[in-house]
Order: C-alpha cells, then structure tokens, then sequence
C-alpha cells in the first residue's frame, strides 16, 4: 500500500536499535522493487537436486569473510548468489570450482544455505557435460583407471610396506585382525605420504595392536572425487570397497585420511556399508602414555586442524592431546584454529585443481596458511591428513619459506619422540 506522505515525519538524525539510519538513502518514502535483469540462472541451480538450499541465501553477507577462498579472490555462497541473480551461469562459470567444501561458510550461516550439498549437485550436471576442468579431469581418469587419483599402478599400492621396511600384515594372509587399516592413496603412494605410514605403521607395532591392511584389494575411497562431481565413480568404489570390507573379520576401520573417515562415516551406510570408523590420531590420543616417548623434542610446533577432521567430523581435541604429550613439544595454535580454521586448500577437488586456481585467485590457500604458520614463530608444521604434507611443503617453498619452516606429519613426531 502507498505510504501517505503527510504522516511522515523528517528526522535530522535517527538511531534504531543503537543502529544509525539518518541518510537520504534511507529515507523510504516509496515502496522500493528490487529488479534483476534474469533469474534464470538461479532457478536452474535452486532446481538442481541437492542444490535447492542456494534459494534460502537472505544475502546477510556473513559468509564472505570466513571463506578460506575470499581470503584470497572474491568469494564465498554470498558472492556466489548474486553472480546468480544477475544471470550468471553457474554451470559454466570457473566460480564452480573454487569452493573447497571446507564447510565454513555452513558454521555461520543462518539460513543452512549448504554448499557442501550444492556444490557436487552442480557439478555432477558440469561433469556430464564435459564441462570440467582438464587437471580434475585428469584426476577423475586415473581414479578411475588405477584406482588411485595419482595414477599409480593398482599392483604397486602395498609396495610401500616393503620400500620402507614396515612390517604391516595383509588381510588376504590374515583374515581377521582387530582393527583394519585403511590406508588410502596419498599415503600408499605419495613420497611423503609412505613416511608417515611407516611411522604410523612403526606406532602401531608398538602398541602390540592387532591390525591389518588390505593392500592391493584397496582402493581410494573416492570422498574429494564426489564432492568434485564424480559421484558415479563414488558409487561404484564405494560398492567395491565395501564389498572387500566384508571378506574379512574386525572391529574398527582404522583411517589415515579424513576424507576416507568422511565418505565411510557419512555415505558408505547408504550403499550397506556400515563400519565403526576412527581417525589415527582418535585411536592413538589414549594410547601414547603406553608408548616409551624417550627422546625430548625441543620443537615449537603449531598445527592445521583439518576440515574433513574437524569442521566436518567434530574433532580438535585428540591431535591436540598428542601434541602436549609428546616431551619437549610445545604447541602454538594459529589465530584460524579449530572450528575457525583455514583450509589447505585440497578439500573437494582442489587436491587437482592448482593449476587452475592459480589463474583465479591471488595466492593459493596452501601459501596463505604457510605464511600465518611462519608467523606464529614455530619451527614445525604439524599436519595429520595425507593431502596436506606435499601441499605445504610445496607452499614453504614457493612463499621463500625454506629453512624457516618444516613440515611434519604428526605419526612423524610420535616416532620421533620414540627414538
Ligand atoms: S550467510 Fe547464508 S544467508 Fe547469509 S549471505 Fe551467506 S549464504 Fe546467504
Ligand atoms: S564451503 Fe568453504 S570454500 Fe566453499 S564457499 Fe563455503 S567457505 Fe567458501
């Protein structure tokens, strides 16, 4: 209904709420219409299955300064929104493959507007048309040709234990063991990655645990390929793991990527697939007082909560108690930690899209993290996802860290403490 002039009464100065409103801009006289020149483009993603919660987006704008990716290039659902409602489209634009799922946005946003959900929606239809970046594409083949994102032969995923002298026993030996391990594909077959499964396989022996791996019978869990849109390489990984799960007899799933701790948590029941499923550092956290951690330290360390851990599984805690158990080490969190922490930036494809993002944004999130690492004064940056230890080696060389910073995965330092 028109506003009657005659009863509004001018102001000089007006404060709401303890808000100020006295501007002309504010002086609403008339009803004001908002227009868009299209909204096409945001029907198309709000009807996307999986996508529709884009449509909730109120525009508070809260989400733009907690996204990892706006730190370094505009972003953040907020941004992504009004691209839509000015016609933008999504499916198409490089604004679809910036967003690492690393959930921040989601911790704030009042209206659930969940990118985690809309994201791979989107994407699926991108992948179906081609329309997909050519190093994820890339990722994607090799995943699907050798089971593995990295393009390494099937045969060779156990060959690890042997290269490094580890003494891990084979489910298809064993049969049965208390807790399976589930060791991943960074882990098998990246250089840093065998360190750090040599040590944890070296821990493990330790405790006396009773464990297991399924070596050349397993495969990658495929989490970061769904949520890249590759949820039909997914499916039919999930249903082959699972399906080589259930030969064998255990307890508890044993992982050391958290993003295989994500995908059986959360989507592995949905194919029949139900498992108790722990992080390393959730099964080790208890356990250290029976290790005999004989060697001081004298490192300061600070640590990269990350998100498929923490944001997305709820925990901060056991990283941190091993951390404050290991003699001589003290702990310097960084200003982004825990619930708020910054994001390496490999989560939901962007393990494969560097490239890529390095034509899009300033610096990579790997390098922006590295140098708020630098600048808690630690010596050591303790990680505990096999993404991150390659990731952050390579952004402390690229920012001139080199020298300044080392970088360590935490099954490292325990074995370190070890002696
Ligand atoms: S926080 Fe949620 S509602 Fe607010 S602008 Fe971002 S997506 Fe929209
Ligand atoms: S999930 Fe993370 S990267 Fe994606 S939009 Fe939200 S805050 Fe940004």
């Amino acid at each position: 209904m028109p506003i009657d002039k005659k009863q509004i009464i001018e102001k000089e100065s007006a404060v709401v709420d303890g808000i100020e409103l006295t501007a002309d801009w504010n002086r609403m006289f008339e009803q004001r219409v908002m227009h868009y020149e299209d909204s096409d483009a945001l029907d198309k993603v709000r009807d996307t299955p999986g996508a529709e919660s884009i449509g909730y987006c109120y525009q508070c704008g809260q989400c733009v300064p907690v996204c990892p990716v706006d730190a370094v290039g505009e972003y953040g659902p907020f941004r992504v929104y009004k691209d839509l409602l000015i016609g933008k489209d999504l499916f198409k634009s490089p604004e679809l493959w910036k967003c690492t799922t690393c959930m921040q946005c989601l911790r704030v946003c009042p209206k659930q507007v969940d990118m985690i959900q809309i994201m791979p929606a989107v994407r699926e239809e991108a992948v179906m048309e081609g329309d997909v970046p050519e190093e994820l594409q890339e990722a994607f083949e090799n995943t699907f040709e050798y089971g593995n994102p990295l393009g390494e032969s099937q045969r060779k995923r156990a060959d690890w234990i042997q290269e490094t002298g580890s003494n891990v026993p084979i489910m298809k030996e064993k049969k049965e063991a208390d807790i399976l391990w589930f060791v991943e594909c960074y882990p098998s077959y990246h250089a840093r990655g065998k360190d750090a499964s040599a040590a944890l396989a070296k821990i493990l022996n330790a405790l006396g645990t009773d464990f297991g791996v399924l070596g050349t019978e397993e495969k990658c869990s495929c989490d970061s390929q769904r949520l890249a849109g590759e949820v039909g390489l997914f499916e039919e990984f999930a249903e082959e793991n699972i399906a080589t799960l259930k030969k064998y007899k255990f307890n508890q799933i044993l992982v050391t990527d958290p993003h295989a701790l994500n995908a059986m948590r959360k989507k592995y029941p949905e194919y029949g697939g139900n498992f108790d499923v722990i992080h390393y550092t959730t099964y080790l956290a208890p356990l250290l007082d029976k290790l005999d951690l004989k060697n001081t330290l004298n490192y300061k360390v600070t640590f990269h909560d990350p998100c498929y851990l923490g944001r997305h599984n709820g925990e901060y805690e056991a990283p941190r108690q091993i951390l404050n158990a290991l003699p001589g080490v003290e702990l310097i969190e960084m200003g982004r930690c825990r619930e708020q922490s910054y994001c390496c930036g490999g989560g939901g494809g962007g393990m494969w899209l560097d490239g890529f993002m390095a034509d899009h944004v300033s610096e990579r999130l790997s390098e922006n993290r590295i140098r708020e690492a630098v600048e808690t004064g630690a010596d050591l940056l303790v990680v505990c996802c096999p993404y991150e230890v390659s990731r952050f080696e390579d952004a402390v060389k690229s920012t001139g860290n080199e020298g300044k910073l080392q970088v360590k995965d935490i099954a490292e330092l325990i074995v370190e403490a070890m002696g």
